[in-house]
């Protein structure tokens, strides 16, 4: 497969040469050497930096699949209840990942095109006391940014329950203080705004959840025992892989170089581009509210008159793919992935238009 000249999907985004030459270096023993640890520990310092925290940064490899499954086996036990805050797929699926291993796990529901409302949250919750509460900052196959994690954190400790938030497709491209919202559990992946390869998973953890993670004490690949004393006691559960944490340096301090601030004022410049184009076509949000559109993935509704399969394949004859989506958004929601580097205007712009040539036929 030839790549796309204008990749425009929400990730995996491209990733810049910068970061591919990661791979082009031969390293040692990931587990053997100082030498990693120390760019180990370089990566969770500016880890904690863009996410705003004191917590402990873990960075285990694989896709980040493996830490939404690893977060949920380590602080929950058959039969312990969950409640999955959803106003979209990946929000449901906390709910079925737990219920696949026994436990016993709530939706509080809201329909994919908004946001979740904190108050009905704090009602099923009071009811229900359950001991994980779920959510997920941007929702990417509805293209919505949970504006709201401050109060769920807070409703999370009213209950006593640990606060556990998916922020995989906005961490470093929407405003985040993981602290500040009391996030106890918080997982990113390498292949959004970081622009790397689906390799890397990054988990920032509270002393809170360690408590409960060491008492649940789950084994498997996914766990976070053996995790906590990373790189201090020299020693990991598994080899781990070196270019991948290289790539992860090289994309944390470009970040930094920029200046994290920038970075954000650079999604939300692509992303308004994307949203005043699609508007100018006359394109539908599938957002209800604008307001609620994350800086880092539009999705608006496939236009009348076409199908997807059509208007996808007329755009790849061009040259430029953009997101298709899932379960009961497929083929009606379409999503521009403006994130990492591909929050770019210029970008945007020349997929957009292209975009636009197809409509007017
Ligand atoms: C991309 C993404 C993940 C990782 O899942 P994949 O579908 O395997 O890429 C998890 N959560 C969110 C919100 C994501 O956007």
């Amino acid at each position: 497969m030839e790549s796309y000249k204008i990749g425009l999907v929400p990730g995996p985004v491209s990733v810049p040469e910068e970061i591919r030459r990661a791979w082009l270096n031969d390293y040692g023993s990931s587990d053997l050497e100082a030498e990693f640890f120390s760019l180990y520990h370089q990566n969770q310092t500016l880890i904690q930096e863009l996410l705003h925290t004191h917590n402990r940064i873990i960075i285990t490899s694989g896709e980040a699949m493996s830490i939404l499954w690893g977060s949920l086996k380590c602080t929950l036990r058959a039969g312990e209840k969950i409640l999955a805050v959803s106003s979209g797929m990946f929000g449901e699926g906390f709910a079925e990942m737990a219920r696949s291993f026994g436990a016993v796990a709530e939706v509080c529901g809201f329909p994919y095109d908004e946001v979740p409302d904190p108050e009905r949250v704090r009602e099923h919750a009071r009811a229900f006391r359950p001991k994980v509460l779920t959510a997920v900052h941007c929702e990417t196959p509805s293209g919505t940014l949970t504006p709201c994690l401050a109060e769920l954190g807070r409703v999370a400790r009213e209950v006593g329950a640990l606060f556990v938030v998916d922020f995989v497709a906005s961490a470093g491209g929407a405003a985040l203080d993981v602290d500040g919202c009391g996030i106890d559990i918080g997982l990113l992946g390498s292949q959004k705004v970081l622009s790397m390869t689906p390799s890397l998973s990054i988990s920032s953890i509270s002393p809170r959840a360690w408590g409960v993670i060491e008492d649940v004490n789950y084994s498997g690949y996914e766990s976070y025992i053996g995790w906590r004393e990373v790189p201090e006691a020299h020693y990991m559960p598994y080899t781990h892989d070196w270019h991948s944490m290289k790539a992860l340096n090289i994309s944390l301090n470009a970040i930094f170089s920029e200046g994290a601030a920038n970075v954000l004022a650079r999604h939300e410049r692509a992303a308004k581009l994307c949203r005043d184009m699609g508007r100018s076509m006359g394109l539908t949000l599938y957002p209800k509210d604008e307001a609620w559109c994350s800086p880092t993935v539009t999705a608006f509704c496939v236009p009348d008159g076409w199908s997807w399969g059509e208007l996808d394949g007329a755009l790849r004859a061009e040259g430029v793919a953009f997101g298709g989506n899932y379960g009961e958004l497929a083929g009606r929601v379409f999503r521009v992935g403006h994130m990492g580097s591909q929050a770019d205007c210029e970008l945007v712009e020349h997929g957009m238009s292209i975009l636009a040539k197809i409509l007017r036929g």
